[in-house]
C-alpha cells in the first residue's frame, strides 16, 4: 500500500538559498532578513525520541504520546508527533514519513 507523503513548510533565504524551519528572522549563513516560503518532502529519520506520559494540561487527555526530533533533508530538524501503530517502536535512525499536520504540529509514522 502506498501512501502520500505530506510536504513540510520551510523558509528559504533569498540571499543564499539556505533552508530553515519557520519562523526564522535572520539567515545564519549570509545575514539576509528576507525569506520566501518553500516546501520539502516530509521524509526523514528519527534523530531522538521520547514518550510523554505527564503532559501540560492541554495535552493530558492525549498521554501517552510520542515525540521525536526528525532529521530531514537539508540539515533540518523538526519536533513532531509519531503515530505509532500497535507493536511499533521508535528507534534512532528509523525512517519516518510525514502523514499530516494539525494544530499540534506535524505527524509522522514509521516507514
Ligand atoms: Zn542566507
Amino acid at each position: 500500500m502506498s501512501r502520500s507523503v505530506e510536504n513540510i513548510s520551510v523558509e528559504k533565504c533569498k540571499g543564499c538559498g539556505k533552508l530553515f524551519m519557520s519562523p526564522v528572522y535572520v539567515c545564519s549563513a549570509c545575514g539576509s532578513e528576507e525569506f520566501e516560503p518553500e516546501v520539502i518532502e516530509g521524509e526523514g529519520k528519527i534523530y531522538t525520541h521520547t514518550t510523554i506520559r505527564i503532559a501540560p494540561e492541554a495535552f493530558m487527555d492525549q498521554v501517552p504520546y510520542h515525540l521525536a526530533i526528525v532529521e530531514l533533508p537539508h540539515n533540518l530538524r523538526l519536533t513532531a508527533r509519531i503515530d505509532l501503530k500497535e507493536g511499533e517502536k521508535m528507534e534512532i535512525g528509523r525512517p519516518v514519513s510525514c502523514i499530516r499536520k494539525d494544530d499540534v504540529g506535524y505527524w509522522f509514522e514509521l516507514r
